[in-house]
């Protein structure tokens, strides 16, 4: 996932790494990396342009300075970070939103959420995938089968809604709007609080189709409408998505087949360039491959340095829950030590496939090969360097600044170079800053249970 966009960005950063300061001449070539790693990713050109504009204006200027403050520290940086960093700022503003991923309505009155799209955007799918989010959620659902237009679409909601144990309602040869209409009746009397309407795709957008949408969220006074959009078609969804936006106000965006090989652009433009913002995204065919929408995962994963909040959501199937908001809360402070990571190894090797994981890992984003095989050989050497250290040395790496025959020490035990160990070492430094940005402009530190 992204690897055009990453990149880019892992390009810009090695081109930075070793200057003492920024200025126009040197921030060019670089800036020149991402600029064709976000087209080449499908991003819009005038996106792009405003994108670069921004990141230059903060890496440049008066405000020059090598250090940056994090809780009341001062924290040395190089340029190379800086512009990460910047970049990440900027990535965040492109793709935040406002208001929670779902809007609820008042009980007792069902939330509406309508799902529209085109055909093969994933709409039936992830109407499934909603309905069990929700549920996870102590939701009650209803699913509603409106696609009267896709051969198969109500017969695929229906076996989806066998699989999940979740109603579907139908009528057969019925009109879309009045299966709308009817279904909110029928979901008072199943005491169902939240129905997802199933409607018709086109293969493009069409008159008709919007009139018919249009109808719908008059009669159902649907809460949420939601575009359901297919990120592999790149550019192409961006501009339907502002088509049906501007008939029908959507409250956000899903989108699908983040999975595959998609080159992500329209992850980055589309709120920019329509002013909806995604609100979740699919990440597989799997019914629990659905996750809201996170800007800062999604812009640590785009840089290359994988998605921590995300991956401790995931461990927490695997391990014990209060250790794993004790480690996403030590994270997230920027209070992440090597001997965190050394456990963090362990327990993925444990843990089965690791291509998802893999993904979200800090360390190993970079090193996720093309295709689907994991570099199981990468994990084994990190884990043998750490494990080459002493425990002291895994809380405090400082001890490794001034100190050269720490490294080669560390290095002789493991079998590693020595540069390998400063590379491991540079990488966690800037990876254990930018988890306590990460946190703290999240806000996610106040979210955990037991913080303030
Ligand atoms: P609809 O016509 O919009 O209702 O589309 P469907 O729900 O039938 O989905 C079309 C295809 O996309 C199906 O094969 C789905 O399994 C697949 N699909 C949907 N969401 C995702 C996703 O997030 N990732 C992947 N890889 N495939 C998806």
């Amino acid at each position: 996932m992204f690897e055009t966009l990453t990149k880019g960005f892992r390009a810009a950063r090695n081109r930075l790494a070793g200057l003492t300061e920024l200025n126009e001449e040197n921030l060019e070539p670089a800036l020149r990396d991402v600029r064709l790693s976000l087209l080449e990713a499908d991003v819009e050109f005038g996106v792009v342009k405003r994108f670069l504009g921004r990141v230059k204006e903060s890496v440049i200027g008066e405000t020059i300075t090598n250090e940056v403050e994090a809780k009341g520290k001062k924290i040395k940086i190089g340029p190379a970070e800086r512009f990460i960093k910047a970049c990440q700022d900027e990535l965040v503003g492109m793709m935040k939103s406002e208001g929670p991923a779902l809007v609820h309505a008042k009980a007792p009155q069902p939330t509406g959420i309508m799902m529209v799209g085109l055909q093969g955007s994933g709409k039936t799918t992830t109407s499934g995938k909603l309905a069990r989010l929700l549920e996870s959620q102590g939701k009650k659902p209803l699913l509603v089968a409106a696609d009267v237009q896709r051969p198969g679409a109500i017969e695929q909601l229906k076996v989806l809604g066998e699989r999940l144990s979740i109603p579907v309602f139908s009528i057969p040869g019925g009109r879309p709007v009045d299966i709308c209409t009817k279904a909110i009746d029928h979901a008072r009397k199943l005491k169902r609080d939240v129905i997802i309407y199933d409607t018709a795709g086109r293969l493009a957008v069409d008159e008709p189709l919007m009139v018919e949408l249009q109808q719908i969220k008059t009669n159902t006074k649907a809460d949420n409408v939601f575009m359901v959009v297919d990120a592999m078609i790149g550019q192409d969804a961006v501009k339907t998505a502002a088509a049906f936006h501007e008939r029908l106000g959507l409250t956000g965006v899903v989108m699908t087949k983040l999975d595959g090989d998609a080159r992500g652009g329209a992850a980055l433009s589309i709120r920019e360039v329509t002013g909806a913002p995604v609100k979740f995204v699919g990440m597989g065919e799997g019914l629990d491959k659905l996750e809201e929408f996170r800007p800062e995962g999604m812009a640590s994963r785009i840089l290359g340095f994988g998605d921590v909040v995300g991956l401790m959501k995931d461990f927490e199937g695997v391990v014990d829950q209060n250790k794993a908001e004790q480690d996403a809360k030590r994270m997230l402070e920027g209070r992440f030590t090597l001997h965190d990571f050394l456990e963090q190894i362990r327990m993925l090797q444990k843990m089965g496939p690791l291509q998802d994981l893999f993904e979200k890992l800090p360390f190993f984003a970079d090193s996720v090969p093309e295709g689907f095989q994991v570099d199981e050989k990468e994990l084994k050497r990190a884990e043998a360097i750490v494990s080459s250290m002493t425990k002291r040395e895994r809380i405090e790496p400082e001890l490794f600044t001034k100190d050269k025959g720490r490294i080669q020490r560390v290095a002789k035990g493991s079998g590693r170079s020595d540069k390998d160990v400063v590379d491991l070492l540079q990488r966690f430094s800037f990876m254990k800053q930018m988890m306590g940005d990460i946190g703290q402009q999240a806000g996610l530190l106040q979210r955990l249970p037991g913080m303030k």
